[in-house]
């Protein structure tokens, strides 16, 4: 074990939990010590042996940051596609008719996978939760990448289809449905059965509106006699908020209300138009309340929406509302400390004050918040007994100069840029700001000619028969081209 142990000497910063206060401090010129066991010290002088020394002077250390909702599987390959689309119609929400229509084939899923694992894990991530249709490589490309994983195979009994670029319809099979519900609760009984650990199963009914009342609560029955974690995707457009509405007179959380689905266990995605939010046509503020008195959790990523004009109203207000919130990434880039910068401003907008959400707030959302909503008290933080999930930030980078606060630098400047290394379980994910276990390269170099695919099938499969340049015309005109 002393072969394992790594210490940082002397690191300038550290981000630490304070158990009595329970929340992060700094702390200064201290040692931090951990193996794969987990953190064993932090403090004035580690005296143990240790396998790996390495000089802290000018680092700043914190806690591997959690990422609560992700998709691997087609959204590397959406990226310059449909940033600057919409359907006018449907709140100018480019989800329903661009980008459901974006599929990686099966010889893309796993450099998708690829390369979003790897993009997290550069932007500070340590544990995530990737919602995704499995593909055979889904479960050990996850283990080998050494990060902590929970995966949830996402099942639905409705496909969207948009009619005329202006009404969002339903097609059922649910005989279909429940075929892949039944192949998702074989698949996260394997995943959290992974000899190494770090690998956990969720179950996933995909979107309130696409699955059955029944469906919903068989799915959460099964996961709570499990003792997994559920997801579910859930007011995340104001196309289903009225399509709730139209069917039950209900909001999203006042339906799982009824359900008897909300709960500690349970992370809603998304979870923006909400009774209070501006755009809807409620009149009433009670969705918070039900949420926070159940206990229920929100996967919040602010970047994909507010590419499309969206915004949660506001992180701020559903913290102070006593609702516990975890920061996710959705769609590329990938990037959880450009998310919490996102999560930050929108916040702040939204909420029309620069005190309606901190640094130290996001920080906590993106640890803490994630960390709660997995059900763990071992991640998210640094202190003995931890998990030692760590990230391991470069001061001398020069978008984190001069540094009077790190954290703010890192959040609200450098981001990415300055996160050197990166370790799960004691063992390092990211080297130097390379990948350590995975061919980031080599999937990178695959993305080119599976979009390419992809935009082919999605001439096929568009409705109105559109080409892709007409889909997803380009920001600029070709040179020559009238
Ligand atoms: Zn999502």
């Amino acid at each position: 074990m002393t072969k394992q142990t790594t210490v940082i000497r002397n690191a300038a910063w550290v981000v630490t939990w304070d158990d009595a206060a329970a929340r992060h401090v700094y702390r200064r010129d201290v040692d931090v010590a951990f193996s794969p066991d987990g953190i064993l010290f932090i403090g004035d002088r580690y005296d143990g042996p240790a396998g790996e020394e390495v000089s802290g002077a000018s680092l700043m250390v914190m806690p591997g940051l959690v990422d609560v909702h992700c998709h691997s599987g087609d959204e590397p390959i959406a990226k310059g596609l449909f940033e600057d689309v919409g359907t006018a119609a449907l709140w100018g929400n480019a989800l329903y008719e661009y980008s459901a229509l974006i599929d990686s084939d099966e010889d893309a899923k796993a450099a998708c996978q690829t390369v979003m694992l790897g993009d997290l894990m550069r932007s500070g991530v340590t544990t995530l939760l990737d919602i995704a249709s499995p593909h055979p490589k889904w479960l050990s490309l996850a283990a080998e990448s050494g990060l902590r994983a929970y995966l949830a195979p996402g099942f639905r009994e409705a496909a969207w289809n948009v009619v005329d670029s202006h009404r969002l319809d339903f097609e059922w099979n649910v005989a279909q449905g429940r075929e892949r519900y039944a192949q998702a609760l074989a698949f996260v009984d394997e995943a959290s059965a992974h000899p190494s650990g770090r690998i956990h199963g969720v179950v996933a009914p995909s979107q309130i509106e696409t699955c059955s009342e029944e469906l919903i609560q068989e799915a959460v029955g099964e996961a709570r006699k499990r003792g997994m974690r559920i997801t579910i995707h859930a007011a995340q457009t104001m196309a289903e908020h009225e399509e709730l509405l139209r069917r039950t007179g209900e909001t999203a959380p006042a339906m799982l209300e009824r359900l008897g689905v909300l709960g500690p266990d349970l992370i809603i995605g998304h979870c923006i138009f909400l009774d209070h939010h501006s755009w809807t046509r409620q009149r009433t503020r009670h969705d918070l309340e039900r949420l926070a008195r159940s206990g229920t959790n929100v996967a919040h990523c602010p970047v994909t929406f507010a590419r499309s004009g969206m915004t949660l109203e506001s992180l701020g207000a559903y913290r102070r509302a006593g609702v516990n919130v975890g920061i996710g990434t959705d769609s590329y880039p990938f990037n959880m400390l450009e998310e919490m910068r996102e999560a930050m401003i929108c916040s702040r907008v939204a909420g029309r004050s620069v005190f309606d959400l901190d640094t130290a707030g996001v920080f906590e959302a993106a640890t803490i918040g994630g960390a709660k909503a997995l059900g763990r008290n071992d991640i998210g933080r640094l202190a003995p007994g931890a998990k030692a999930d760590l990230v391991l930030v470069d001061l001398n980078q020069p978008a984190m100069q001069p540094v009077h606060d790190p954290l703010r630098n890192l959040l609200h400047c450098a981001a990415e840029r300055a996160v050197r290394d990166v370790y799960v379980d004691g063992r390092p994910v990211v080297k130097n700001h390379r990948v350590a276990n995975l061919d980031y390269d080599g999937a990178v170099r695959e993305l080119q000619a599976a979009q390419e695919r992809a935009c082919r099938q999605a001439e096929k499969d568009d409705p109105r028969g559109r080409t892709i340049d007409k889909l997803a015309p380009r920001s600029l005109p070709m040179a020559g081209a009238r």
